[in-house]
């Protein structure tokens, strides 16, 4: 037999963690690691947080899991914590970003059927998208590369390009039931959408009934210095799916939406087995009473400013390198103008420096939130260090 006992789906570095240490990653064999990846926009919390090990642990010790047939005064309280301080009238729990889109799908859907306009199932998403690994969210992504061998796709997804309004009004018709997009792309490049389309979108929903779904798997929860990305586009959207970052690294999402929005999720429409389980709860709860405040928010902001300046003071000493930064808050990218996987690869094996590569030759930085001047000290050493060598073994 040769194929390994995990499905061979990723392609799994030679780095193998197994311990976490605030902002950096101890391999097993001792080796150090910044982690400037967090799991993905998911550790905000970095890797050994207080407050949130205890929660866990304590929720985990009382009751960790029950079923959905029964009433759940730990999710009433996160639900309504989430319903205070977004959007959003209602919540549904999900395990991961892709089922919180999925729900999200759905709901957008089912707000047309359910009214009996059976014929606007049609979601219009944009081009560079990512929102997940399953049929459904597959589909809704124009991304070839992650279709390839499981045809058929699910009908009911036409995509436009995105930040183009024009674009987007142009594959509207009878049956759009509404617009799915990542306000700011994670997976495309760290690619923040303008203003003028975001409130586009929201003004042509508005217009032609249509639900307008953010997915704000990677770009929410105070990754930008706001709780939810939208809040910057000043505008809010019918449909949100939320994950990543919201459990700290307890496998946990969400899908909010205001109660017009969620008319067609009546009794038995949808549902999870594990769901909004109490353990998923209690570690929700603490990445809120960490993060869901003003003063955590503004220095996020801050933190990110000052993140973002001394990257574009560092770039103009590697021109040949890199084109410039971009996003918000720390989500933050590097645009490079060689390939950014060798070079994401090149930190991580020769200066021990985690980052991600993404689309459009990006590098993305993503620190937990709770990194400071020491870890943006190390940070920028360890990239400083990796640029010089990069230039000057002729790989740029
Ligand atoms: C990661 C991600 C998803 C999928 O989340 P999973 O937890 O991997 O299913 C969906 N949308 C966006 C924008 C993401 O970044």
């Amino acid at each position: 037999m040769s194929i390994t006992p995990l499905m061979p789906v990723y392609p799994r570095s030679k780095v193998r963690p197994v311990e976490g240490d605030h902002c950096h990653l101890i391999d097993e064999d001792g080796t150090r690691y910044l982690d400037f990846a967090s799991g993905i926009a998911v550790n905000l919390l970095g890797h050994s947080h207080a407050g949130l090990i205890g929660a866990i642990q304590a929720q985990a010790a009382r009751l960790m899991h029950v079923s959905n047939l029964y009433g759940s005064p730990q999710g009433e309280r996160l639900a309504q914590r989430l319903v205070d301080m977004t959007f959003a009238d209602t919540v549904f729990f999900t395990n991961s970003g892709a089922e919180a889109v999925e729900c999200a799908i759905k709901a957008a859907r089912a707000y047309h059927q359910h009214a009996g306009a059976d014929q606007k199932f049609e979601l219009i998403t944009f081009t560079n998208a990512f929102h997940g690994r399953t049929m459904a969210t597959i589909s809704a992504s124009n991304q070839e590369k992650m279709h390839k061998g499981f045809a058929p796709l699910l009908p009911g997804f036409k995509y436009a390009e995105f930040d183009d309004l024009e674009a987007a009004k142009a594959q509207m018709g009878p049956n759009t039931a509404g617009f799915l997009v990542e306000p700011i792309q994670g997976e495309g490049g760290i690619r923040p959408a303008s203003d003028a389309f975001i409130q586009g979108l929201r003004a042509l929903a508005d217009e032609h009934d249509l639900m307008l779904v953010f997915d704000e798997v990677q770009c929410g929860v105070a990754r930008t210095g706001k709780l939810y990305a939208y809040e910057h586009y000043g505008i809010a959207p019918d449909i949100l799916a939320t994950a990543k970052g919201i459990g700290g690294g307890f496998p946990l999402g969400a899908c909010l939406a205001t109660e017009k929005a969620a008319r067609g999720m009546g009794l038995g429409t949808h549902g999870s087995t594990y769901g909004g389980n109490p353990l998923a709860m209690a570690a929700g709860e603490a990445v809120l009473d960490a993060v869901a405040n003003e003063a955590f928010l503004a220095e996020v902001t801050e933190k990110g400013e000052r993140l973002r300046g001394r990257l574009e003071q560092f770039i103009g000493n590697y021109p040949e390198l890199f084109a410039g930064v971009r996003g918000k808050g720390l989500m933050l990218g590097l645009m490079m103008k060689v390939e950014s996987r060798p070079f994401y690869v090149h930190l991580r094996d020769n200066h021990r420096l985690l980052t991600v590569a993404a689309g459009d030759n990006t590098l993305r930085v993503l620190p937990p939130l709770v990194a400071g001047d020491a870890e943006f000290d190390e940070f920028l050493e360890k990239l400083s260090a990796g640029a010089a060598d990069y230039r000057a073994e002729g790989t740029a």
